[in-house]
This record gives structure tokens, C-alpha cells and sequence, in this order.
């Protein structure tokens, strides 16, 4: 504004628009004079994305599958409960790690998100919750497609729009993570106090190196370190994500190896039945095989809640709707 000779109120306005508005076009900035409008519209973008397809779940959960300028397509899904309404965010078109039960896995990398491909996913489903259910989003999670900490530099900036741009509170932003160590002892040394989750799946090296080939660069003990670190430097609760395949780590004795690697940290661990994607033969645990993994959990006083999968006749596990689509 400055530069264009623009009263200084002007940028005041303009933040308003993008941010407390979420316009996905410099066209909505009404306020603003005609002229001025059209001269930022040519210069930049805000990045409105085009919903490619909208699935609604009979739970509630919302999926949108967003087609990208380039064509590419990603998702983020809506997950509303009684008291709060959850967005789950892409960070990679695609996922170049391979775990072996992830729908986004299949397909291989395609490439990383622009920060503001990341940060409009948020307004425009946003917008969404606000004109369809008049909800506003209270959490954020990387979550979606992607490893988050595979494309540090989009993700740092995305955290950037959404906290100090959106004013999304950095205590309800999650960012989920296979166990990238740079990565985590590089977000340790944001002064934010974002929450980190890790999805960790088994407490073992072999049975996760066959599950998680990432478990292959950055083993437990190394990954471990950097979680302590990040829990010392933030002084949050780690989340850890555990998805129960029927038959594969899902022995109660698997429950104290896990309770002993998390010996003194703070946590939470999520239980997760696996969501079944096409073409790969594992199975979710069966319910009584998930409570007696969560009773082993608390026996040894670790706090864990199983988690029931959300939309699954929408397909709304990671990748899901897009492997279906193609
Ligand atoms: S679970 Fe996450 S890190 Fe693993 S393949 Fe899927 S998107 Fe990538």
C-alpha cells in the first residue's frame, strides 16, 4: 500500500478482507476503491480453491477434494463433534514415505504445497462450516495428505498465516508427523507452543521399519530424543497416534514396550482402528482386541482414548476419496 501511494489505512482494510473475511478474492475487498481492487488482483492471488468434489459422511464429517491450479488434487476434511469442529489439512500433494497402510502413500509424491495452497485449505473450509452449519473451526491438524515435515518451508509459513494471519491459536494447532527429527527440533525453536503429534503405529524397530519405512532413517531412540527435546523446550503434551492392524501390533504386549518408550513424558495416545483402504490385505483390530490394548495402556497409567473412525463411508481416511476418484 505504502508503495502504491495508499493511505496507511488501507493495509488495515485489506488485512481485515483476507483474514477476519477470508475473501478468496481481492473483488469481495469492497471497501476498497474499484481501481485498487483490480490492480492487486492482477499482481497477486489469494488462492481460492476449487472443490473438485464435497463428501458428506452421515457422521457429520466433511471432505473436500480440492482441485489445484495445476490440476493436481488434495483433501481436508471437516470433523465436527457436540463441542468442537476440527480441520484436518494436506501438506503434500501426495506422500513420498510409504507407510504401508496409507491410502496417500500409494500414489507416491507428487509435490509439496505452496504455504498458500496449505493456509487457503483452512479459509475456504472455513467458509464452508460458517455459511453451511454457521460453526467456526476450533482446531487445526496436519493431518491430511502429507508429511508435514517433509515440506518445512511451506508448513513454517502456513503456521505463520494461520496463527498471526487467521488468529488461530497456536494451542489448537496440531502438527502430526511420522517422526521427521530435523524437522521436530526445528519446530521445537518456534516460540509458538503448537502441539506436536506422532504417529508411531509400534514400539518395536522391526515391526516398524515394515510398517513405516521411515522408521529406517530415523529410528525410535533418535526419534525419542526429539520428542523429549520438543516436550522440554514447549512444555506440551506429545499425542501419539496408533493405529491398530488386526494381528500386527496389536498384542497387549506391544502395549507395555509402548508404555515403557513413553516412560516420563507427558502424553496422550490416540488408538486408532485402522480404516481398510482398497488393495492392501490388513484389517482393523477387532474391538475386543482394541480395549484390551487401551486397558494394558492405562493399566500402567498411560492416558488413552480409542478413537472411532470418522466418515468411513466417505472414504475420509487420508487419500482415500482420491484414490477412489482415480
Ligand atoms: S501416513 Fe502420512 S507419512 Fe505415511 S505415507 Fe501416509 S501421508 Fe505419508
Amino acid at each position: 500500500m505504502e508503495a502504491r501511494g495508499e493511505p496507511s489505512y488501507r493495509t488495515e482494510q485489506l488485512r481485515r478482507w483476507v483474514f477476519d473475511r477470508k475473501a478468496r478474492s481481492f473483488d469481495e475487498a469492497t471497501t476498497l476503491p474499484k481501481e485498487l481492487r483490480s490492480a492487486l488482483g492482477s499482481e497477486f492471488s489469494l488462492t481460492p480453491l476449487e472443490p473438485a468434489h464435497i463428501a458428506r459422511s452421515r457422521d457429520g464429517t466433511v471432505k473436500h477434494l480440492w482441485r489445484l491450479e495445476d490440476g493436481e488434487q488434495i483433501e481436508s476434511v471437516l470433523i465436527p463433534t457436540s463441542d468442537r469442529l476440527t480441520l484436518c489439512l494436506s501438506s503434500q500433494a501426495g506422500c513420498a514415505l510409504g507407510c504401508v497402510f496409507c491410502a496417500t502413500g500409494h500414489f507416491g509424491f507428487r509435490r509439496q504445497l505452496s504455504a498458500s495452497e496449505i493456509a487457503a485449505q483452512y479459509r475456504d473450509a472455513a467458509r464452508f462450516a460458517r455459511s453451511e452449519w454457521t460453526r467456526a473451526v476450533d482446531n487445526v491438524v496436519f493431518m491430511g495428505m502429507g508429511e508435514p515435515l517433509a515440506n518445512l518451508e511451506a508448513v513454517h509459513g502456513s503456521l505463520d498465516v494461520l496463527h498471526g494471519g487467521f488468529g488461530v491459536g497456536a494451542r489448537r494447532i496440531t502438527i502430526s508427523t511420522v517422526g521427521l527429527v530435523p524437522g521436530i527440533l526445528e519446530l521445537a525453536r518456534r516460540p509458538e507452543q503448537f502441539g506436536l503429534a506422532v504417529s508411531l503405529h509400534a514400539p518395536d524397530h522391526d515391526l516398524r521399519a515394515r510398517l513405516m519405512p521411515i522408521e529406517r532413517r530415523y529410528p525410535l531412540p533418535e526419534l525419542f530424543e526429539a520428542i523429549r527435546e520438543y516436550a522440554r523446550l514447549r512444555g506440551r503434551r506429545i499425542t501419539f497416534e496408533y493405529t491398530l492392524i488386526d494381528g500386527v501390533n496389536d498384542a497387549t504386549a506391544l502395549a507395555g514396550q509402548l508404555a515403557l518408550l513413553m516412560r516420563g513424558l507427558s502424553v496422550f495416545v490416540n488408538l486408532i482402528p485402522l480404516n481398510p483402504i482398497p488393495y492392501v490385505d490388513l484389517r482393523p483390530s477387532p474391538p475386543e482386541r482394541v480395549a484390551a490394548f487401551a486397558g494394558a495402556l492405562r493399566a500402567r497409567g498411560v492416558e488413552t482414548a480409542v478413537r472411532t473412525p470418522r466418515g468411513r463411508d466417505i472414504a475420509a481416511a487420508c487419500g482415500q476419496l482420491r484414490l477412489e476418484s482415480e
